[in-house]
């Protein structure tokens, strides 16, 4: 069975000259899968081009909180036009994030309500990033039941808790390779396997022993292997678990 990278930003800067090697890598490493998130129409542009004959991508699109100040009705109406796509398959990352802005709560909220409204509408799952925000993140997705995943979790085990029992997604990132940590590896113990899955976020939260180089979807095998180390489960049932749990997630 394969791995899969439920979130990456290969569509990013960062990979424009060695995409081809990046992809190649992803290949060879058995990481047969990947949610590729466009958070602008440039980036969904981008993405919808990457193709390789051994990897099967998907689409997810986005308004990212912390660009909500430049989000006008014209803007929030196109991002929403494109949420109808066939090839757009999920909702995200969208979200709050109170750690790099704390002055426009009112607007995030608003624009995270309104998107969640559509991921109803549509039947279409979201993405979401919560930053020094969880209370409030957990509130919205109280109040709006939809398929959810929280992407690179990194609050408390007891809060992940609370999300699985509104029946959402915990994702974890390579954050629980590193040396110091704790509460990744507590939420891993205490939420079911079939409410877990793995991600790298790159190009950041690169995994050890990678650290401090840029990060891509083939370091997710050192995230996974990671989990199934600490756990004490096999390899390939837990690569059957996260496929399923990719596959459930997404309507796949
Ligand atoms: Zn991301």
């Amino acid at each position: 069975m394969n791995w899969l990278d439920s979130h990456c930003h290969i569509n990013d800067e960062a990979f424009k000259d060695d995409l081809n090697d990046v992809l190649d890598r992803m290949a060879l490493n058995d990481v047969s899968k990947a949610m590729i998130i466009s958070n602008s129409f440039e980036e969904y542009e981008r993405a919808l081009n990457i193709k390789h004959p051994k990897i099967s991508f998907k689409h997810s699109l986005g308004i990212y909180p912390g660009d909500v100040n430049e989000i006008d009705e014209d803007k929030f109406n196109q991002f929403s036009k494109l949420y109808e796509d066939n090839k757009c398959i999920a909702i995200g990352e969208i979200g709050l994030d109170y750690y790099w802005n704390k002055d426009n709560k009112d607007k995030q909220k608003e624009i995270f309500e309104r998107q969640l409204e559509l991921s109803i509408k549509l039947n279409k799952p979201v993405i979401i990033h919560s930053r020094d925000a969880i209370q409030d993140t957990y509130d919205l997705m109280k109040k709006y039941r939809t398929k959810a995943v929280m992407h690179c979790y990194s609050d408390s085990a007891e809060m992940a808790k609370e999300f699985v029992k509104l029946g959402y997604y915990i994702s974890l990132s390579g954050t629980l390779t590193w040396k110091n940590a704790k509460e990744p590896l507590r939420v891993i113990r205490e939420i079911p396997l079939d409410k877990l899955l793995i991600e790298t976020d790159c190009p950041y939260l690169t995994p050890s022993p990678n650290r401090g180089k840029r990060n891509e979807p083939s370091y997710v095998v050192y995230t996974g292997k990671k989990i199934c180390e600490e756990l004490h489960i096999d390899e390939e049932s837990f690569k059957i678990q996260l496929n399923k749990n990719y596959d459930e997630l997404f309507g796949l």
